[in-house]
């Protein structure tokens, strides 16, 4: 018998996982830009350990079994296909679309280029090895964590990080903002809160110069890292028809995750407007949601009698400060040692090493 086709569009987090889960269930086809998959949370450690991009920086070619991977940048998507750039067209029974989301440089690759990439990543390592100061402009949990690398593999350097919020982390309970600030500033990080940089010269890499902050103060430093989130890919999916984009820039779906009347056309991840954040946290949620949900449509059954995605109601978060400090709220904010073990140490690098063959 003939396998169903799945085509999945965006090798990230959400498209290698489904892709490796679906490989033999179905005739799985996996549609991806970049050579290489890159895995963000230790492009941070990166830039102090340049040693690491080789560790982090994982080609496709051991990824599916029987699948296969194709190197290409969809433009297109209807129902039942795929357009490439250079058009080629896939057709499909089920297509996922995980797009993802770009981020300021060097911290993912930006376009298709992983030469890019390292040359980007090598670059900045270097200016920050030469800086006296660094000022971080956004204290999310990259920004935090950069901080906290900085402070822990080069304690001399002056190190400002700025937020527009009052405290550090104010969606979590009051403790763990409260404990990671205290951590920084032993480390010697100096916090400025409740205060937005008013004339970024760039938001898409650092650069040396000088913050002017709503309070009028102005702090110059050899390296000003902006660090203001993630921008989610949506150009594809909005060639979709009948789909539409929420306030915060992702994609709405139904309670299925589909973004349009198609009923078998799934999005999910960072561009996946669904109540989750744009977190490999979320994608830890979804992708088990999505492999059942596709592996029991491919057995023939109706995506509505299928029980619907429910997000995280608040998603846990590891936030180390370093290899061997941090916090995290894991439905208790708990300390260094479980931040340690659970992310702080290894960054996940040999999981994902595993699951591309490496
Ligand atoms: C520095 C940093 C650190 C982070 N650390 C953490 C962390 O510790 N914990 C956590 O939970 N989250 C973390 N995140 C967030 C996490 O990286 C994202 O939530 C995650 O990458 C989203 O996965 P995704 O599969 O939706 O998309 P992405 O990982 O963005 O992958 C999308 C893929 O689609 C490809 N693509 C895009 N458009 C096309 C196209 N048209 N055709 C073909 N291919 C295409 C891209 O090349 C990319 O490979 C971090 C993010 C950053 C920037």
């Amino acid at each position: 018998m003939t396998q169903k086709k799945v085509v999945i569009v965006g090798g990230g987090y959400v498209g290698f996982e489904v892709a490796k889960a679906l490989d033999g269930f179905a005739d799985v086809t996996l549609i991806e830009q970049r050579e290489a998959f890159v895995q963000p949370p230790a492009t941070i450690r990166a830039l102090l350990q340049p040693e690491l991009l080789d560790q982090i920086i994982l080609p496709y070619d051991r990824l599916l079994m029987r699948g296969r991977v194709i190197r290409g940048r969809a433009s297109r998507v209807t129902q039942s296909e795929i357009t490439l750039e250079d058009g080629t067209i896939y057709t499909a029974d089920y297509i996922v679309l995980a797009t993802g989301s770009s981020y300021a440089a060097p911290f993912k690759p930006e376009g298709n280029s992983i030469k890019d990439f390292r040359e980007a990543s090598a670059e900045v390592s270097l200016q920050l090895a030469s800086a006296k100061s660094v000022v971080i402009i956004g204290a999310g949990a990259v920004g935090t964590e950069l901080a906290g690398e900085i402070a822990a593999a080069q304690p001399d350097k002056d190190i400002t990080l700025v937020s527009s919020d009052n405290t550090l982390f104010p969606m979590y309970p009051a403790k763990l903002g409260a404990q990671l600030k205290r951590k920084l500033e032993r480390a010697g990080v100096n916090i400025v809160l409740g205060q937005r940089a008013e004339n970024l010269l760039r938001l898409d890499r650092p650069y040396a110069g000088s913050v002017k902050l709503t309070d009028g103060r102005v702090i110059s430093a050899d390296l000003v890292f902006p660090v203001i989130g993630s921008r989610p890919n949506t150009a594809l999916a909005q060639t979709l028809s009948g789909v539409a984009t929420a306030p915060s820039g992702r994609i709405q779906t139904d309670k299925w995750l589909r973004p349009s009347k198609h009923p078998n056309v799934f999005i999910a991840g960072d561009i996946a407007d669904i109540g989750d954040g744009m977190t490999i946290v979320a994608i830890s949620r979804q992708n088990p949601w999505l492999i059942k949900t596709l592996k029991q449509a491919l057995k023939g059954q109706a995506i509505e009698d299928l029980k619907p995605y429910v997000p995280w109601k608040k998603a846990p978060i590891l936030l180390p400060l370093g290899p061997k400090i941090g916090n995290s709220w894991l439905f208790a904010t708990v300390g260094d040692w479980v931040t340690r073990q659970m992310k702080g140490k290894d960054l996940f690098i040999s999981k994902y090493r595993k699951a591309f063959g490496r």
